[in-house]
């Protein structure tokens, strides 16, 4: 008689343990294979471009000038180019001043992508995010490093410091000067307050739930580099036109809907708002979490009406998906709390296609 069974399931966890170390040290080693090559790629001086996600936010920003500010002390030629304009706000930021946008000149924009040996992409992790200059990014030679703490990569790159846990991308570059490069000694205070600016902003002033000890630690050493908390919170937060607290008011007092059988609230803008209220780009960050603080919402929409498309902006509560929803209805996507979408349908339709939609999660919504 033979007792197979049992020894043969001892040999199997054996062999399920031994592939389960080779695999892992398989990882170690390439891990260290790539952060060796990686700091031999920039121990000597390079050709580099840096870019962001269209309409960079603060931690776009935070994150590519943060960087800046670190290579060019290596002794890096380095561009960032967005690819759009950005929000007045990050204008005071540490080497905003070289900063090229990328439809101001397109065409040497694109010579100087062409001529780079490296690009980092900080901020998204999908070539469709920067735009037109995606295809163009995606052609060059150039080695490609991505900095990114969104969802599903795009295989676009050639190194990547990527973790979703990670509450802003200037987290991760905090992360790759201080502990892939080991250079904790080149957090100057201009790359300690791009950082700040990233963290501050992308973490919701540090309240939203990535916010972990370790990213206050971060913080701290940020200060410590120099970084004036106080100081950048009030250029950031403190600095809105008159106009615009206006167009916050009109959003709150007559915009505003509360759906409580969804516990969902929505703010929908027309184009002829945006006019009225001489609203430039950056005005209408923020409004969205306006609709979320409201006692018992869990879902928070922004939908406004742009000259080329209407913009989704959704907020959510706890473990809604609000980037499911962006992904499966508006070509967009972005983290479980805080996402984004786009369409070309009119805001009338946007605003229905909506409401429709949330049914579907009622119960996700009510639990
Ligand atoms: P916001 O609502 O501030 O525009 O964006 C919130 C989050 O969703 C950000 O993390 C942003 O990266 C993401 N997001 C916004 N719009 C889009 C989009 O059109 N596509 C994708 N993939 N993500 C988006
Ligand atoms: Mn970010």
């Amino acid at each position: 008689m033979l007792l197979l069974p049992k020894n043969k399931a001892v040999q199997l966890n054996w062999w399920f343990c031994i592939s389960l170390i080779y695999l892992a040290l398989q990882f170690f080693f390439k891990l260290m294979l790539d952060i060796a090559s990686l700091k031999e790629l920039l121990a000597s001086p390079k050709k580099i471009v840096i870019t962001t996600h269209h309409k960079p936010d603060g931690d776009a920003m935070g994150s590519a000038l943060g960087l800046y500010n670190y290579l060019i002390q290596k002794g890096h030629h380095v561009k960032v180019i967005t690819p759009t304009d950005y929000p007045e706000v990050f204008s005071w930021m540490p080497g905003n001043g070289y900063v090229l946008v990328y439809t101001d000149d397109i065409k040497q924009a694109d010579a100087i992508i062409n001529n780079a040996e490296i690009i980092f992409c900080t901020d998204f992790n999908n070539l469709s995010r920067i735009n037109e200059m995606g295809e163009v990014v995606r052609q060059t030679g150039a080695i490609k490093i991505m900095i990114d703490h969104h969802l599903e990569p795009e295989d676009f790159d050639d190194y990547r410091v990527w973790n979703i846990n990670a509450c802003a991308s200037a987290q991760l570059v905090y992360e790759f000067v201080v502990n892939i490069m080991h250079e904790k000694d080149l957090l100057s205070k201009d790359v300690a307050t791009c950082l700040y600016t990233g963290i501050m902003t992308d973490s919701g002033s540090f309240r939203l739930p990535l916010t972990t000890a370790t990213v206050h630690r971060i913080v701290a050493d940020l200060i410590d580099a120099g970084a004036e908390n106080s100081k950048i919170h009030q250029l950031v937060y403190d600095n809105s036109s008159e106009m615009r607290l206006r167009f916050l008011g009109h959003c709150l007092s007559n915009k505003l809907e509360v759906l409580p059988e969804y516990r969902t609230a929505l703010i929908t803008v027309t184009r002829e708002e945006l006019e009225q209220f001489d609203i430039v780009t950056g005005d209408t960050e923020g409004v969205v979490n306006f609709a979320l603080s409201i006692a018992g919402i869990k879902l928070a929409a922004f939908i406004v009406e742009r000259p080329d498309k209407v913009k989704l902006s959704l907020r959510s509560r706890d473990e809604f998906p609000a980037n499911e929803i962006c992904k499966k209805y508006f070509n967009g996507g972005g983290h479980r709390n805080a996402a984004g979408g786009a369409s070309d349908d009119t805001l009338e339709n946007v605003i229905q296609q909506f409401k429709t939609i949330l049914p579907e999660y009622k119960k996700l919504l009510i639990q």
